[in-house]
């Protein structure tokens, strides 16, 4: 954040609102689209909206200063996304929000004030549970459901209609026969979450923060299916055009959308005034804890439609309502100690262990710390005090500590850098936040992953031996290492519980699962280097390895001599056309860690790996050359070239070394050139190339 943030606004010189209004402006667009776009946001909802009242109080302070692109006139972020936009018939606004008591008594005058009414006339006002999820429009034509969005800037919106439709709180027919847009909020339940985050972690995918990201990540999928197999729900609350039914008040409305079959939030009040209203907030407060689903506040709507008709809207939200947040619920505790969690995917996550305390109506005993970049910048030390929030989040944050109650023998936290399950390295890549344990093959933390990736069906392909397997034998200690896969037959022939007496296995599957191992006893390169799940390494690359090393001895010896970015080894394999420098990073690291070395060797003594086979060619004069491709060939396009030259048995690299047999130079080739004249390389041009690449 800016340093101007810390001058309280009405000390703010002319210049420096400017300034701070245009640095407002351009982070609030950045937080708008990791929010709405990217379903990954940086900041905490209530530092975002501390952003957003700041940059409401200059302008208030400063209108001659209210700029063209203020938040103040916009809503969400633009669709950029892959869907159809969708242009909404009536904008989809946001609200206005109150933050305290008097925020929510000041709405309240300016409604009288506008509408001319005395402070005595009955103001009857509609409080709704505020639900963090995200707004969909549903339009219906003659009662079907035939089209959905989200609610994007407001104006244009994403068509997730095939999506929507797998929502079973939406009904796709409606008694009603004019064209009408449905609002409401798409959410997803706490328990849910959790059964989704969890399998996500199994599968290696990065978890969801929250459930409101769960279910805009899920809504937004590009295949419906995938949105099928996330329950989500649907509250309505609003339409678009309210003259099409028969009803003078909010509070009609929301009982004949129920008539209608749609799902209205039960905790929804009619209050008959801000008393009233504001003690349906504070008992709300209260008991948010046993709800299902987040919320994160309450919203309060005028109810009479003709006052919200002659109230309107502003450029963003409408006069007749207002969003009263629920402050962030913190806590103040004991840091007691930091505990690293290893991942299946190998990320370390410190994670603070806390003495319990209640936050928001819940007991709090963990509280995640993110990061090492966190930890450093809150600088949280075991001893500490520590503030601890739960926002909207369903994992309760530490914000940091209370210096004067730091006691005086604390030690900054020194994050390790070996894996805390299995003393493999734990690295942190450039340009990545997390730091992860590389001994993938050992951790126990990562095994069960490691192993069903390692029998899958690009890589050892055993048959039968199912990710159910897996997990099961590795809780009952039967499988570790990948080795253990391999060994299992002997080992079982001198259990004194074989497989085949136990549940779920008799004597002609436990034959036929051993019969599928020992099948696989001999393996080709290409499928052995993607077996061993280093990361960024896939099928396809594991190929481009096995063919330019084609034996894995040289694979192995090649890599671990590349530690060094000077020898003649890395050269080579950053040579290799679809290699970059960050998978080489990762095939370094994996193979500098001993613990990885070993489980190779182990496996070596189990099984073969084959060379890669050789093309036929082998009298061709391409045949075992390296060659470069440099500048636009005119009659065939890089890749073909690429591919040709493959066939023939050469192997094509992307710089040009020593050990380059030829240079294809094409129109306007660049430095490659003189290379290839440092080293004394022959040049040929695509008339050469074309005729010795003839078959
Ligand atoms: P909002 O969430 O403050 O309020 C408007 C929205 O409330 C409506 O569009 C609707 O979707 C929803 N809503 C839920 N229940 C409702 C009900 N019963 N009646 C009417 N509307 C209801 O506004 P917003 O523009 O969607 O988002 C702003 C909020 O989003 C911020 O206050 C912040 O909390 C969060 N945000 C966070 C970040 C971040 O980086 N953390 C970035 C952008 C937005």
């Amino acid at each position: 954040m800016n340093d101007l943030f810390e001058i309280p606004v009405s000390n703010l010189t002319l210049e420096e609102a400017k300034t701070e209004l245009a640095h407002l402006a351009k982070e609030i667009q950045r937080h708008d689209v990791l929010y709405y776009l990217k379903d990954r946001p940086e900041i905490s909802d209530a530092d975002y909206d501390h952003l957003r009242g700041r940059n409401s109080a200059i302008e208030k302070r400063f209108p001659e200063l209210v700029r063209k692109d203020s938040p103040t006139f916009r809503v969400g972020a633009r669709v950029v996304s892959q869907f159809h936009k969708v242009r909404h018939q009536k904008p989809m606004y946001s609200l206005d929000n109150a933050f305290d008591e008097v925020d929510v008594r000041e709405f309240l005058s300016r409604v009288i004030r506008f509408l001319g009414l005395s402070e005595e006339a009955p103001l009857e006002i509609v409080a709704e549970p505020k639900i963090d999820g995200l707004a969909a429009n549903l339009h219906y034509q003659k009662g079907q459901f035939h089209l959905g969005a989200t609610r994007g800037d407001g104006e244009v919106g994403e068509d997730i209609t095939e999506n929507l439709k797998t929502i079973s709180d939406i009904p796709r027919q409606i008694s009603l026969g004019d064209e009408m847009g449905i609002r409401g909020e798409v959410y997803m339940k706490h328990s849910d979450f959790m059964a989704i985050n969890a399998e996500r972690e199994a599968q290696g995918e990065p978890v969801f923060a929250n459930p409101r990201n769960a279910a805009a990540g899920s809504l937004r999928q590009l295949d419906a299916r995938i949105t099928a197999a996330r329950p989500l729900h649907f509250f309505a609350y609003a339409c678009d055009d309210v003259k099409c039914l028969p009803v003078s008040s909010h509070w009609a409305f929301l009982e004949s959308l129920k008539t209608l079959g749609f799902v209205v939030n039960p905790l929804a009040k009619l209050c008959q005034n801000v008393e009233d209203a504001l003690s349906y907030y504070e008992d709300l407060k209260t008991s948010r804890a046993n709800l299902t689903y987040d919320i994160d506040g309450v919203v309060f709507k005028i109810n009479r439609l003709d006052y919200q008709e002659r109230l309107g809207f502003s450029a963003r939200a409408p006069r007749w309502a207002i969003a009263y947040k629920f402050p962030a619920e913190q806590a103040q505790t004991i840091l007691k100690e930091i505990v690293i969690q290893v991942g299946r995917t190998g990320t370390l996550t410190p994670v603070a262990h806390l003495q319990a305390v209640t936050v928001g109506g819940v007991v709090v005993s963990r509280a995640t710390l993110h990061n090492e970049d966190e930890i450093t910048r809150k600088d949280v030390r075991v001893g500490d005090t520590v503030f601890i929030q739960r926002a909207g989040d369903v994992i309760p944050q530490v914000l940091g500590a209370i210096l004067e109650k730091r006691p005086s023998q604390s030690a900054p936290f020194s994050f390790p850098t070996v894996c805390p399950i299995c003393g493999s390295h734990a690295i942190r890549f450039p340009g990545e936040v997390a730091r992860k344990c590389i001994g993938g093959l050992i951790c126990p933390a990562q095994v069960s992953l490691r192993l069903r990736h390692f029998v899958s069906r690009g890589a050892f392909d055993i048959e039968g031996l199912g990710s159910k397997h897996i997990d099961a034998f590795f809780e009952k200690g039967l499988l570790k290492t990948p080795v253990d896969i391999f060994t299992l037959e002997a080992r079982d022939s001198k259990s004194l519980t074989p497989l085949r007496l136990q549940e779920g296995w008799g004597g002609q599957s436990v034959q036929n699962l051993f019969e599928a191992i020992n099948r696989r006893r001999e393996i080709p390169l290409s499928r052995f280097i993607y077996a061993l799940g280093i990361p960024q390494i896939g099928e396809a690359t594991s190929k481009l390895l096995a063919r330019h090393y084609q034996s894995f001895e040289a694979f192995e010896t090649s890599i671990i001599g590349a530690q060094n970015p000077e020898s003649e080894a890395f050269q080579d394999l950053i040579g290799i056309d679809g290699i970059g420098s960050s998978m080489a990073e990762d095939l370094i690291a994996f193979f500098d860690e001993p613990h990885n070395r070993e489980i190779i060797q182990s496996l070596l003594s189990e099984i073969k790996i084959l060379e890669a086979e050789r093309p036929q060619t082998s009298t061709h004069p391409l045949f075992g050359k390296s060659v470069v491709f440099t500048g636009t060939l005119e009659n065939m396009s890089r890749s073909e070239a690429k591919a040709r030259a493959e066939i023939l048995g050469a192997k094509v690299s992307s710089s040009v070394s020593k050990k380059t047999d030829f240079v294809v130079v094409g129109k306007d080739a660049g430095s490659k050139v003189k290379d290839a004249e440092k080293y004394d390389i022959p040049i040929l041009n695509e008339e050469d190339w074309e005729k010795m690449s003839q078959k």
